[in-house]
């Protein structure tokens, strides 16, 4: 082919391209592949290929060697390349046996798609995961630690109240012991705090690999805990068909336990109907838990998955706070989301999704 229409040919191609002899020279690149290296064609046509790498070249030079030897096409190389003036950018490289007219392979075309944008987007969000990840660590290891050594002065605070209120109890008169009593109540419920805490650092730790879950055997076994509460407010549960999910059974059986026992728990004055469904979404399913208690008002559906959000006082109705807390910390672990839509008065539903793994199975 004439050298002209070669050219031609060679720049109407969108990609970079160019050719490589057996010795990884360049014996041709096209116009805007030589621009994106800051030179013109005639300053790189002959030169080798190391001098547009920044310090990789031997690794990529293997594939081209293996492109020669094999004679088979080697496609989706990321490969970073070097401009004149040290500018370093990623490129995606197609690699094609570079044939003459005889058949014999007597080099590469190397075609090449600049990716820069799309690496240094990735590169934020690995290190963003990084770094979030590390703070998540950091956090749980302080819950853990705090929690572990706040339990011991406590239970010394705690006793020693207990030791004045009884040898001290005649010595003292009524306020005094209205006092006590307050401070007792104060400790008893730090420890109750505590306990959470630990309870919510070491969920989701299980080192258990996440496997194929049969979801109603998880529901059921939440259920077999839920018994008495159900049983004593006459609670009416529907469950649908549920599918096989990619999990940790435990830790969905707790999930199910702490959102059907809010169910239960906020109810409102009607006989309590809990109703339990999944439909897949793409590669997830979408759990969903529906009551018909009192309802969440919408400024509240974020921050009631925070660590000791309560939206009731404890006289209200008993809780630390923590149990969606948990919840979320169990979704996530497991790869997945939780959330809430709901209407005062009306009642909640709470959905949460897991990764599939296979089709829908028979509750029993
Ligand atoms: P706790 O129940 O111990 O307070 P949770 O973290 O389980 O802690 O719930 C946080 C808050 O969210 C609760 O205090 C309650 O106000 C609200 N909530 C949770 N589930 C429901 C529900 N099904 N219906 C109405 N409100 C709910």
């Amino acid at each position: 082919m004439e050298e002209e229409s070669q050219r031609i040919i060679f720049d109407s191609i969108p990609a970079f391209v160019w050719l490589k002899d057996r010795e990884n020279r360049i014996l041709k690149i096209s116009n805007h592949a030589a621009r994106a290296l800051g030179r013109t064609p005639s300053e790189i046509e002959g030169r080798p290929t190391e001098e547009f790498y920044p310090d990789e070249a031997g690794k990529y030079w293997a594939d081209d060697l293996e492109v020669i030897h094999c004679g088979e096409p080697k496609r989706g190389i990321i490969e970073q390349m070097v401009s004149a003036s040290g500018e370093k950018f990623w490129c995606r490289t197609d690699k094609i046996p570079y044939r003459s007219v005889s058949g014999e392979i007597i080099g590469v075309i190397v075609f090449a798609i600049d990716i820069t944008e799309r690496m240094v987007a990735e590169d934020e969000l690995r290190k963003k995961t990084f770094e979030l990840e590390g703070s998540n660590r950091d956090l749980e290891h302080f819950a853990r630690i705090a929690s572990h050594d706040l339990q011991e002065p406590l239970r010394m605070v705690a006793s020693y109240v207990e030791l004045l209120e009884h040898q001290y109890k005649n010595c003292l008169d009524a306020q005094a012991l209205e006092y006590l009593h307050f401070a007792d109540e104060g400790a008893r419920r730090m420890r109750d705090m505590i306990q959470d805490l630990l309870d919510y650092s070491r969920t989701g730790n299980d080192p258990a690999p996440l496997g194929r879950m049969e979801s109603h055997m998880a529901l059921e076994a939440a259920l077999r805990f839920l018994e008495p509460a159900v049983a004593q407010l006459g609670a009416e549960i529907t469950i649908s068909e549920l599918p096989v999910v990619r999990g940790n059974g435990q830790q969905l059986t707790r999930l199910f336990q702490n959102l059907i026992g809010n169910a239960l728990k906020y109810h409102g004055s009607s006989k309590p109907r809990v109703q339990i469904s999944a439909r897949p979404e793409g590669s997830h399913w979408i759990f969903r838990i529906r009551d018909n208690g009192i309802g969440i008002e919408e400024k509240d559906f974020g921050r009631i998955f925070d660590l000791f959000q309560r939206l009731h006082s404890r006289e209200e109705y008993p809780g630390s706070g923590m149990g969606l807390a948990i919840c979320k910390k169990i979704v996530e672990r497991n790869g997945g989301r939780i959330w809430v839509t709901s209407s005062l008065d009306e009642g909640s539903s709470f959905y949460f999704t897991l990764p599939a793994c296979g089709s829908l199975t028979k509750n029993t």
